[in-house]
This record gives structure tokens, C-alpha cells and sequence, in this order.
């Protein structure tokens, strides 16, 4: 298992680069969870590969809300406030190879920075894209290290290990601690917000789903995204498929939506 021993060897390495400061770049609009960020919980949305299920044994029986803590999924759950009119563009899933480095092209093309939630194990397989992603003023977060989508079935151990590990491969490989963390497929539990704290990381969901995942076509897309509100996050994906779709909608829809006088900002 290669693979493991490099992440393993990789942790190590991290586990002393706790001190890597969070250095984003200057443009960077720089937020943190508002009090009413922590008030209650929901249920994960609709985002990968299936249903969603309840997401930890806690809410099918019952637990109150009011012990959940809740991901954010507006800018204004942020503090300080967002920019009047910003929106925020999340890309999951990569990096990637071949998609990762067009989304790259086409935001820079537009002068548009996001925030890209990526997975561990290929953040240690694609170092440069990382870096250039960093490079280009783009926020890095952790989206675990194996992208489960039980990860609240998960022991603690195994929840731990997901979001740490992924946490230490981004701050080695991209030379930036990720600030914000994204559970896969949007499902959350207690114990995903109790790791997510242990490492400083603000749980992040989202407003606006294209479902870009399933290829439903350019248009369908674009007029999903295309309803974004000021303050809303917006969900696509540049990694785990073929990702032309999402590309191609995104070259309509970003000069649409800044026509509209809204404003991109990376988290
Ligand atoms: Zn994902």
C-alpha cells in the first residue's frame, strides 16, 4: 500500500508544519464564523454521488438541533460581512489534471477568484496544480483525504484521519493551512464539527446545487447557477468526471452573473 505509507509519511511531515500561517493573498476576502453560524443544524443537501442519508444517528433520533453546530452556507453567516452583492464560487472534488488547470484558465480569464475544496490524496498527486491554484489567489480547503460519503458513519478515529490528514497535505503542498473544511456530499454530523474545530477549520455547505456532478447538460447548469442571490455559495465541481459541462456553463454563467452587478470573492 504505497499510497497509505505516503500519506502517512506525508502526516508526519505535516504534523510539524502546524506552523505554516494561513498567508492567502492580499485580495483575499477574509472571513470567519459569525455567532449565528453556530446556532442550530440541518441535514446535508444534495451534492456527489447519491441520496443523501441521514447524516449521524443523532438526528433520526432525535437529538435537539441546538447541540448541532451548522455549516455555513450564505456569506452573510460569515463574519466580517461579505462584500455588498458577493457570491462565492466552491469547486469540489479536484485537483485534477485536465480540468483543474482549464477552471484555472477560465477564472483567470474573468479575473474571478474561488475557493477549490480538495481531496488529499490528490493534492499529493498534483503538487503543481496546487501550487498554482495558491499561486493565482484561489482559497485551498479541506475536503478529506478519500472523499467518503459516510464520513459521519465514520469512527471519530476515522473522521480525524479524513480531515487532518487532508488539512496536512493541502498546508504541505500548497504552503497554506486551509481554513475551511467541506464534508462530502454536504453530510454533517456532531462529530464532523467537533474535528473540523480541532483544526481551526470553518465547516462550509452551500446555497446554490447545478448538480453538475450528473451531466445534466449545459443549460440546465447554467440556469441553476444562474439564480444566485448576493451572499449565496455556489457548488460546482472540477474533479470526479468528465467536468466539459461545468466548464462550459461557467464561461456563460460568470459574465451573466457579474453583469448583474455580483461579485465573485473566494472565502
Ligand atoms: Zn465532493
Amino acid at each position: 500500500m504505497p499510497n497509505v505509507d505516503r500519506r502517512r509519511a506525508l502526516g508526519l511531515l505535516a504534523a510539524g508544519a502546524a506552523g505554516i500561517a494561513a498567508a492567502a493573498a492580499p485580495e483575499l476576502w477574509h472571513a470567519g464564523p459569525s455567532r449565528s453560524a453556530r446556532a442550530d443544524g440541518r441535514h446535508g443537501g444534495t451534492h456527489g454521488k447519491g441520496p443523501v442519508q441521514p447524516p449521524d444517528p443523532g438526528y433520526a433520533h432525535g437529538q435537539p438541533m441546538q447541540a448541532l453546530h451548522k455549516p455555513v452556507r450564505s456569506l452573510y453567516d460569515l463574519a466580517p460581512a461579505a462584500p455588498q452583492n458577493a457570491i462565492a464560487l466552491t469547486i469540489d472534488d479536484g485537483p485534477h489534471p485536465t480540468y483543474t488547470p482549464m477552471m484555472l484558465d477560465l477564472l483567470a480569464a474573468h479575473g474571478v477568484k474561488a475557493t477549490f475544496n480538495m481531496i488529499g490524496e490528490q493534492v499529493v498527486e498534483q503538487p503543481k496544480i496546487v501550487q498554482r491554484i495558491v499561486n493565482d489567489g484561489h482559497q485551498i480547503a479541506d475536503h478529506t483525504v478519500t472523499h467518503p460519503l459516510n464520513l459521519p458513519a465514520l469512527s471519530t478515529a476515522k473522521i480525524s484521519k479524513e480531515i487532518g490528514e487532508a488539512h496536512d497535505q493541502i498546508a504541505q503542498t500548497g504552503g497554506v493551512a486551509p481554513r475551511f473544511f467541506r464534508s462530502p456530499g454536504g453530510n454533517w454530523s456532531q462529530a464532523v464539527f467537533d474535528v473540523a474545530d480541532q483544526h481551526k477549520l470553518i465547516c462550509v455547505d452551500w446555497k446554490i446545487d447545478p448538480r453538475d456532478w450528473a451531466r445534466p447538460g449545459i443549460a440546465k447548469i447554467t440556469s441553476a447557477m444562474l439564480r444566485a442571490q448576493p451572499g449565496d455559495i455556489l457548488l460546482c465541481h472540477d474533479g470526479g468526471g468528465d467536468r466539459v459541462q461545468t466548464i462550459d456553463a461557467l464561461k456563460t454563467v460568470i459574465p451573466k452573473l457579474k453583469q448583474r452587478g455580483l461579485q465573485f470573492v473566494a472565502l
